[in-house]
């Protein structure tokens, strides 16, 4: 069985004070119906939230981002080690403000992979195409090539690691959220791709979440897809109750 997973992504909102309370209100919550329920923090919330979620298994703990050097002369950058030391254990990498904004292209993501790999954070890999793509109805053959770039050249057994992230652009954001047969689809797709390249066993070992305006009011009809295994959410994770409205939508 898969791991069904809702992720918050919480961006560049919160102060640290806001943080710790969100991510304390989740602990105090407790278990939801998700199998993990998991922070993507900013970076100076890390430590603080990192004892907030210490002696407990419901609340994990990840960083946006980092640094694509391990160490060194990169002013403004936080490696892997510095993650690992502060209780991070997941890292989004690839998200598509991440690849748009800061011209993250494919070589930056794979060296971002390795040295998440190496210093045991497990990675959350994003990827999804822009709303001209999906317009052209050639989605499948962009994230197929988004799949070849980023993570095809890894051993089965690290990419067994990943989580993957489905996160159309045109999606995020917006308050237009891919219907469930069109996250449904897309997943399908991608585990078929996986399937091709690394065989089933890993394939229908690795958890695809779906991220685009995931809300409490669609989040149960997404998830009931047989290949959505959960959710990447961006503003809806800020709230509470929306999360956890979210997290018990399995
Ligand atoms: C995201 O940031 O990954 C995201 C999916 O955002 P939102 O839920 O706000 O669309």
């Amino acid at each position: 069985m898969r791991d069904q997973i809702a992720a918050g992504n919480w961006k560049m909102n919160t102060t640290i004070s806001e943080g710790v309370a969100l991510a304390k209100g989740l602990v105090d919550n407790g278990k939801t119906t998700a199998d993990k329920m998991i922070v993507c923090v900013p970076f100076t919330h890390l430590a603080k939230i990192s004892d907030v979620l210490s002696s407990q298994l419901t609340v994990f703990l990840a960083a946006q981002n980092l640094a694509s050097e391990a160490s060194g002369a990169y002013t403004g950058e936080v490696s892997a080690a510095m993650l690992k030391e502060a209780g991070v254990q997941y890292v989004l990498v690839g998200h598509s403000e991440r690849r748009t904004l800061y011209a993250e292209d494919a070589s930056i993501l794979r060296k971002k992979i390795a040295l998440a790999q190496d210093a045991g954070l497990k990675v959350i890999f994003c990827l999804g195409e822009p709303l001209e793509v999906r317009e052209a109805g050639t989605q499948n053959a962009v994230v197929q090539q988004q799949l070849e770039d980023g993570i095809y050249h890894l051993s089965a057994e690290d990419v067994s690691k990943l989580i993957i992230a489905y996160e159309p652009i045109w999606a995020i954001g917006t308050g237009k959220t891919a219907s469930p047969e069109q996250a449904q689809d897309m997943h399908a797709y991608i585990r078929s791709s996986l399937e091709t390249k690394y065989g089933s066993q890993i394939a229908n070992a690795m958890s695809i979440l779906y991220g685009g305006s995931v809300k409490p009011a669609n989040s149960k009809e997404i998830f009931s897809q047989p290949d959505v295994d959960g959710g990447l959410v961006g503003g809806a994770s800020l709230k509470l109750d929306s999360f956890v409205a979210i997290a018990n939508s399995f």
